[in-house]
């Protein structure tokens, strides 16, 4: 797995550029949550489930159909996350989703199990350039600094790139139109 925060980060950024009308601040909140929930199998080693189990790590957690079920659970709750049914299914989902897809370009471990419940197998992209961070890896040994970087070049900076995006956007499209010569 990338490390948990670099998970929250990818909605944190982008949800921020996409500005506090678009995003509530509630919304943005969840989708932080929704990014990071997966890697709560990691619990599954505590009750003696294997990694490479349905139920291990990578595996239930990190399918679609979680990213659709709390999808669905945040449109559910709309009005709490002030904002609409589907902005908050769009934007839980793919923060859900945004996490075994990143795993998946990691270098390390089994990869993620997408298609469960249909299929157990685990799924890498063909191109892996993240660092895997270890299971419980401590972020200020040289190992946790190696991860961080390799975070930082292959996630962080391509979500800031694109978060710069969305603002430019915006910003062009805020600007009045220019008042037409009779
Ligand atoms: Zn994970």
């Amino acid at each position: 797995m990338p490390t948990v925060i670099t998970h929250a980060v990818v909605p944190l950024l982008i949800g921020t550029a996409a500005g506090r009308r678009a995003i509530s601040p509630r919304l943005l909140a969840a989708g932080a949550v929704a990014a990071m929930l997966p890697d709560a199998d990691v619990l599954a080693f505590k009750f003696g489930i294997a990694y490479a189990d349905a139920f291990g790590h990578r595996g239930a957690t990190h399918s679609i159909a979680l990213a659709l079920a709390l999808a669905a659970l945040a449109a559910c709750a709309w009005r709490l996350l002030r904002t609409t049914p589907g902005r908050a299914f769009v934007f839980v989902g793919l923060a859900a989703l945004s996490h075994p897809l990143l795993d998946a370009l990691t270098d390390g471990g089994l990869g993620v199990a997408l298609a469960w419940p249909f299929s157990a197998d685990r799924f890498f992209f063909p191109w892996r350039p993240v660092e895997v961070s270890p299971i419980g890896a401590r972020f200020f040994s040289t190992r946790g600094l190696d991860v961080l970087a390799s975070e930082a070049c292959w996630v962080w900076l391509p979500c800031a790139l694109a978060a710069l995006a969305i603002r430019a956007a915006r910003r062009t499209a805020r600007r009045p139109a220019p008042a037409r010569v009779p």
